[in-house]
């Protein structure tokens, strides 16, 4: 269930009038008929402020789990000009820090903030190899284990690239498992390795190059890397 703010004043700016007393009705509905619920925050710059109310919102709603996303560019964000600078971003992480909560906080679209990406990243690829988990890198799921279809019946990849470069075919016409057998190859075949500066990059087992989606956004290309990445930022600075 999307909310965007803790409180109808900073929701319905951003959802419409009202439509946070519904979401909360709709809550309480599924809950009563036992259907788990989780929330999902976009954050955008006009309630960046507000994460911490918002962690306590769920808590007192008996939600178990909320998912912060940091708005993509994609849609009507990118048309408007819409994006989470890296400070409002670092803010939010700090701001999330602090709270201690026994809600299940899920955060995406904002590693590539976090000032200690690198030993955050070491941590984690020590954790996994003492698992013996594999195929731990970012976004395996577009395209590998997941993938959408449209009302009409259009199937791609990925909810953010919807757009003919990346269609594989309609549900309604085609046999679906021979499109998931054979079809998703630019997700599929998306390699760090043949990606620079990625090819090279210490976090690349794990990051893989990050979003392709934004990627894609950004450059024009899935076989690129993620914009966000501070790495990036820093080679295009350089050459531009
Ligand atoms: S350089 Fe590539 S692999 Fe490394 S962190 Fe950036 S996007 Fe990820």
């Amino acid at each position: 269930m999307s909310l965007d703010g803790p409180n109808p004043a900073v929701n319905d700016v951003i959802r419409g009038f009202g439509s946070f007393n519904k979401a909360i009705r709709a809550i309480n509905v599924f809950k009563e008929v036992g259907i788990a619920v989780s929330l999902s925050y976009t954050v955008i710059p006009d309630n960046a402020y507000y994460v911490t109310d918002m962690v306590k919102l769920t808590e007192r709603l008996g939600v178990p789990v909320l998912t912060f996303i940091r708005v993509q560019e994609f849609g009507r964000a990118r048309e408007n000009g819409l994006s989470l600078s890296d400070e409002l971003a670092r803010m939010v992480i700090n701001d999330l820090m602090r709270i201690r909560t026994n809600v299940k906080l899920v955060l995406n679209g904002f590693r590539f903030s976090l000032s200690d990406l690198y030993e955050v990243y070491g941590k984690s690829r020590e954790r996994l190899n003492a698992l013996k988990i594999i195929n731990y890198s970012t976004c395996p799921p577009a395209g590998r284990s997941r993938f959408v279809i449209d009302p009409d019946g259009s199937v791609y990849g990925c909810e953010l690239l919807m757009s003919k470069e990346f269609y594989e075919g309609n549900a309604l016409r085609d046999d679906l498992r021979a499109i998931w057998r054979d079809g998703f190859r630019s997700f599929r075949d998306r390699r760090y390795v043949e990606i620079k500066p990625c090819s090279t990059c210490p976090m690349a087992d794990l990051c893989n190059a990050g979003c392709p989606a934004r990627a894609f956004t950004a450059f024009g290309s899935v076989n690129l890397p993620d914009p966000y990445c501070p790495i990036v930022k820093e080679l295009i600075n350089k050459y531009r």
